[in-house]
């Protein structure tokens, strides 16, 4: 089974992708989902997170209190990278896990014999990972999809999405890795500078192709 790692900018169209392959019945990991679901109350990390940045970084209910974890590693970068380092490590291995299982099932899936859209499906595992390169999981991937617009039409549709203004987002891509070095890291290039039918249309080739 090919693994292959999908990523891209704020507002590039991670998601559009994502719900356009789930609904082709494609397996699709979300290290954003996976990232949540691992500091879940009662968790190990949430406990190792309170041990390492005080009880404070916890909620009433017992959840993560993002805001305060994200003011401490906010002017602390040592903190910043011990806090990185648990979480990408941790994402990593819930991800091979999760790889594993979908093999597993894949190898006993009896309807992939006479049906062609199910063996076509147990060929490819796809990685919606924002921070692909980031957490270094681009090094576990067979292939790397870059999903790329204009940073002006990027803003627009974020703006439109999430109601945050100009400055918010900008703020959000001078964090993020340069737009350039990720395409260049690409093996394929999906432009979703134009209307979403347009983005399909390449989908389509591609999956053709797997
Ligand atoms: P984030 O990095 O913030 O999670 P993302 O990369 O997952 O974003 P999407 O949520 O897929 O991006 O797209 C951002 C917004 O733009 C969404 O509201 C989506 O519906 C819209 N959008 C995506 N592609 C197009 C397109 N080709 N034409 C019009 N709107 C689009």
């Amino acid at each position: 089974m090919k693994l292959i790692g999908l990523t891209g900018g704020i507002g590039a169209g991670k998601s559009t992708v994502t719900d356009y392959l789930i609904d082709r019945g494609f397996h699709v990991l979300d290290a954003d989902k996976i990232s949540r679901e691992i500091v879940l109350p009662g968790s190990d990390m949430l406990l190792q997170l309170a041990e390492l940045f005080g009880n404070g970084i916890l909620q009433e209910d017992g959840g993560l209190n993002r805001k305060k974890i994200g003011s401490i590693v906010f002017s602390d970068p040592e903190k910043k990278e011990q806090l990185d380092r648990l979480m990408h490590t941790k994402i990593l291995e819930v991800i091979h896990e999760r790889i594993f299982q979908i093999r597993e099932e894949s190898c006993h899936d009896a309807e992939a014999i006479i049906s062609p859209e199910r063996a076509m499906r147990n060929k490819v595992i796809f990685i919606d990972a924002p921070l692909l390169f980031e957490t270094g999981l681009d090094k576990s991937v067979e292939e790397i999809w870059v999903i790329d617009a204009e940073d002006e039409i990027r803003i627009r549709r974020v703006m439109e999405r999430d109601g945050l203004n100009r400055d918010e987002i900008i703020k959000i891509m001078n964090y993020q890795m340069d737009r350039t070095e990720k395409n260049r890291r690409a093996d394929v290039l999906l432009d979703n500078s134009g209307e979403k039918e347009a983005l399909y249309r390449q989908l389509n080739l591609l999956i053709q192709k797997i």
